[in-house]
């Protein structure tokens, strides 16, 4: 029986691991925290539960087709529900939409914003679907090794069609004139870390997931779905090794042989670094080994940073829904404040995920439990102070939009930002969610999963194929696993 080390225990490592236990493969997963998770671990604290990551469950089809590789159902570990409004917008003070899940209701209100717009609607999500549907049966899991792999005819053809090369902003300017509308269409590029200008057209799938597929939610948070999967990995053989820290890839001539840790060494036939990959490149593997130079990082976009707060509030906030997005400030201000100069914003964004308003479980009775986030460019300087003119701000914008009392309502507050991504997840400029998608950095174009001086160390997860976010990142550890599966 081979066996397999991964390196980390977030979604990519998680379903790395499971891959291939339940091929025969004996796997131990070593993860530095003392649960797994990763940026998707949680904490509690004065009868809260916070979420620390993702809050947006999209794309279900990608985790029932997840859980079906095992025989199973994503209903085996946790319970789902569609939220409806799939969220809501601030405009202004008097001014918000409710994105309803109901598709007809969804048109009418693109046809109040803009006449003409609920049928351009439907003619841009057929051509998103469309995109959505080739991309999740062919391109998503091709491992991109080469450029080779998208030339075969049907691919290529595709390509075309899909619009690999057209950038998003054109894409949907094309269709729509309202600027708020374009606003709605562009937001889910924020996922993808890139701008409406640099994000290629294929992303309008995002928009197929986001007002056709659906905004769903997991009872109990998302991290139910961490626990489940750690659950079946667990029930597959997997072993896990929680508070080891990875301080070295251990080499013999052209292969790996295993990790060195804090508490010891750990001998493997197959090593999958799931950790972020500027990490495993510069501090775990030993010179000559790493398959991209310090130039090449430099010269990548990485996907925003971002500045939260993890608030409880000691009573009910009528004015939110389960998500919010404040887009009473200037986006493309927001947008440049990230890539162009970056800078801590002067016009914000905002998104907050306040979950205790479809679910009674993560808060106290009568309390409200807050995800205030906005999204930062990485690398900036992070102080306590700066955080805290932040939060004040916030607060009182938020006061001021909802109509409520919230700064005096605080009574469990905790920040997170970059430096907290760089000391726990050890991540490049303490990113949040790797590397931006852009035009440059797309598929084949993305640090490539095998090593290529030593081929049994592979690296999965948002930094490498396919990308950021909860779905790729599951099939990130599928794509790293068939490359082991194979060559056994
Ligand atoms: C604030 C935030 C909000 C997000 N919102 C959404 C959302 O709403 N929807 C969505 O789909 N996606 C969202 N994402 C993105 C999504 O969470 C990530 O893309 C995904 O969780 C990344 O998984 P991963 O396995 O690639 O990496 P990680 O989760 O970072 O896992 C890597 C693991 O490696 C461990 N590790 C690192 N170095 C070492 C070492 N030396 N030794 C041992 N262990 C080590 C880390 O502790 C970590 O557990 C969000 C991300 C963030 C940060």
């Amino acid at each position: 029986m081979k066996n397999v080390v991964v390196i980390g225990a977030g979604f990519s490592g998680l379903s790395a691991a499971a891959s291939l236990a339940a091929r025969g493969f004996k796997v131990e997963v070593i993860e530095k925290h003392k649960l797994p998770g990763g940026r998707a671990r949680k904490f509690e604290a004065e009868g809260f539960t916070f979420d620390m990551g993702p809050s947006w469950y999209w794309m279900p089809d990608v985790f029932e087709k997840w859980f079906a590789g095992f025989d199973k159902k994503p209903s085996d570990y946790f319970d789902l529900i569609r939220l409806d409004p799939s969220y809501r917008v601030f405009w202004s003070k008097d001014e918000s939409t409710d994105l309803p899940a109901n598709y007809e209701l969804l048109k009418s209100k693109f046809e109040e914003m803009e006449t003409g717009a609920g049928e351009k609607l439907d003619r841009f999500l057929k051509e998103a679907e469309y995109k959505y549907n080739i991309s999740m049966s062919d391109l998503i899991y091709k491992p991109s090794k080469s450029m080779f792999e998208f030339a075969e005819w049907k691919i290529l053809k595709n390509a075309l069609k899909i619009q690999l090369f057209k950038s998003f902003k054109r894409h949907t300017a094309s269709y729509f004139k309202n600027e708020r509308i374009n606003q709605l269409m562009e937001f889910p590029i924020l996922f993808l870390g890139g701008t409406a200008e640099n994000t290629p057209a294929l992303y309008s799938l995002m928009n197929y997931a986001d007002m056709k597929l659906g905004t769903w939610y997991p009872m109990g948070g998302m991290y139910k779905v961490v626990e489940g999967m750690q659950q079946l990995a667990e029930s597959l053989g997997v072993h896990f090794h929680f508070n080891y820290n990875v301080e070295r890839i251990l080499t013999d001539r052209n292969k790996t042989t295993g990790v060195r840790t804090d508490r010891g060494d750990f001998i493997a036939d197959y090593v999958i670094s799931s950790a972020d990959y500027h990490h495993t490149e510069s501090k775990l593997l030993s010179h000559g080994h790493q398959n991209y130079s310090s130039e090449y990082w430099d010269r990548r976009v990485m996907a925003p940073s971002s500045l939260i707060f993890f608030l409880g509030i000691d009573k009910k906030l009528d004015a939110l829904e389960h998500h919010n997005l404040f887009f009473d400030q200037d986006f493309k201000k927001h947008a440049e404040d990230i890539y162009k100069k970056p800078t801590w914003p002067s016009q914000p964004s905002i998104y907050i995920s306040a979950p205790s308003r479809t679910d009674d479980h993560v808060a106290p009775e009568g309390m409200e439990n807050l995800m205030v986030l906005i999204p930062v460019a990485p690398g900036l300087e992070d102080t306590e102070a700066i955080r805290e003119k932040y939060l004040k701000l916030f607060m009182l914008r938020l006061e001021k939009l909802t109509g409520e009392s919230i700064l005096d309502h605080i009574v469990y507050k905790r920040s997170y930002a970059i430096s907290d991504f760089v000391k726990d997840y050890n991540a490049f400029k303490g990113n949040a969610y790797g590397l931006a998608n852009t035009l440059r950095q797309t598929a084949f174009l993305k640090p490539k999963l095998v090593n290529k001086k030593l081929p049994n160390l592979l690296y999965t997860g948002q930094l490498s194929v396919p990308g950021p976010g909860v779905p790729p990142a599951l099939i990130s550890g599928q794509l790293v696993a068939s490359e082991i599966i194979n060559s056994a």
